[in-house]
């Protein structure tokens, strides 16, 4: 495993380079290594890493990983690739193998080292799954972890979505950004390449996509700051990379943030509903109801700026459906404001599970749905309007809002460490009770009533 050193850049690097990471040459090392708890703790980079290369070790027949990007701090930028339909998968039957042995013939002449990609809709079936982008948002990182760790450690449960779907999940988008909120600062939001013009760190990695990127905050100051210019950003570009090559690919993307308590549709940038808003709700409501039947929490549903009561330009989803016209892309937001950005260590694997419940309902759904969108068929998308918070899409520079946000941020710092974990084991222990009582029957975390928990999504 590649450790990360700290050094700044010297010199401006050349566009990221998708590569397979070898597993061979890490095999004899690999078999020493314990697999890391991905259930029950926050994981450092590099004992996500190693969870990644356990996996790619111990299912090789349908897991690969992929290095598609070096950050600043010469941190690597991993995705991993869940493929049931392989040739190499000895658990298929003949007449699939078959099959998936053309697929892969396709791809071995298409020369490409990333994931396969193949003519036609009917090849349409990649959900790919990304969090970490904004670093302080650890609890999004273990519930990638736990996608994964469902679709391979626990493959016979879902052998349902892979048997239809592949799977490219990105863990961790911002490892420089996560590795320094759990080192040095927990409530770091941004990534960690210094600006040349200032000395203040780090561009919101979620502004930096080409997509009315000039309507995002300017000023570098800001926690939301877009950055130079479009994918200005290592992490952007690597994403933007994989993302652009898998386009005829994608049938279903989805980018996990804390802590709205939400799953919500584009537009982020302007307040204008998509043409097919009908299937992104449905979709949506899809993940909510599944996770209220799993254990009774409520999430919301409705679009990025309906949501967050704002506009929000560059962002990844935005990018993801308006650019590459992926048919669905959602954010889901996950619990909750109770329990902030890292909530405590037992919620860790009670948040994964019910989140996958919600969002394999979602990957079923998606691609049942993918016969109804036509996206080259719709009108073009709404213009970005130029009007209140469009110069700059955060409320805060409005005094009026910029009062509001000030008047919450104190009265949520009033209230004292121990307040908050009372409420936070309280909150633990209904969930505890609810779920020792059949059917399940958790009672939803109180509803604040406000717009958007993180806020800036
Ligand atoms: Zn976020």
């Amino acid at each position: 495993m590649q450790t990360a050193t700290k050094r700044p850049k010297k010199k401006a690097r050349t566009a990221p380079k998708i590569s397979v990471v070898s597993v061979p040459a890490q095999l004899a090392r690999r078999l020493t290594i314990p697999r890391p708890d991905v259930l029950h703790t926050y994981l450092e980079y590099g004992q996500i890493n190693q969870y990644l290369e356990y996996i790619v070790h111990k299912f090789p027949n349908f897991v690969k990983l992929y290095t598609l990007g070096i950050t600043h701090e010469k941190r690597e930028l991993r995705a991993i690739e869940i493929n049931w339909m392989n040739p190499d998968n000895v658990e298929l039957s003949p007449l699939m193998r078959m099959q998936a042995v053309k697929l892969a013939d396709a791809h071995k002449k298409s020369g490409t080292k990333g994931p396969i990609v193949l003519p036609g809709e009917k090849n349409r079936n990649i959900i790919f799954i990304e969090a970490g982008t904004h670093a302080r948002e650890w609890i999004t990182i273990s519930t990638c972890l736990n996608c994964i760790y469902q679709l391979t450690e626990r493959y016979t449960r879902n052998i349902e979505v892979l048997r239809n779907l592949r799977f490219i999940i990105v863990p961790l988008v911002n490892p420089d950004g996560y590795e320094y909120s759990r080192t040095k600062n927990r409530n770091w939001r941004k990534n960690r390449r210094p600006h040349k013009t200032s000395k203040i760190v780090g561009t919101d990695c979620n502004r930096n996509y080409d997509i009315f990127w000039e309507c995002g905050p300017s000023r570098t100051n800001r926690n939301t700051y877009k950055g130079e210019r479009p994918f200005s950003e290592p992490e952007t570009r690597a994403m933007r990379n994989i993302l652009d090559s898998l386009a005829p690919n994608l049938l279903f993307f989805l980018s996990l943030h804390s802590y709205g308590q939400s799953i919500m549709y584009p537009w982020g940038y302007c307040r204008e509903a998509p043409y097919h808003w009908r299937e992104l709700h449905m979709l949506a409501n899809t993940g909510r109801t599944a996770i209220k039947t799993y254990n009774g929490r409520e999430y919301r549903t409705g679009s990025i700026s309906c949501l967050t009561k704002r506009t929000i330009a560059g962002s990844v989803v935005d990018y993801v459906y308006g650019i590459l016209k992926a048919p669905l892309a959602l954010v889901m937001e996950l619990p909750s404001r109770e329990l902030g950005f890292q909530p405590p260590v037992e919620m860790i694997s009670q948040i994964g599970h019910e989140s996958w419940f919600g969002i394999r309902e979602m990957c079923k759904i998606a691609f049942d749905l993918r016969q109804n969108i036509k996206r080259d068929e719709e009108p073009p998308r709404p213009p970005a309007r130029s009007t209140s918070g469009a110069a700059d899409t955060n409320p805060s520079n409005t005094s009026d809002k910029k009062k509001s946000v000030k008047k919450k941020t104190r009265k949520r710092s009033k209230r004292s460490l121990l307040t908050q974990h009372a409420e936070i084991l309280e909150l633990q222990q209904r969930h505890l009770d609810a779920a020792k009582v059949p059917p399940r029957s958790l009672t939803a975390p109180a509803r604040t009533g406000r717009g958007q928990g993180d806020g800036q999504s």
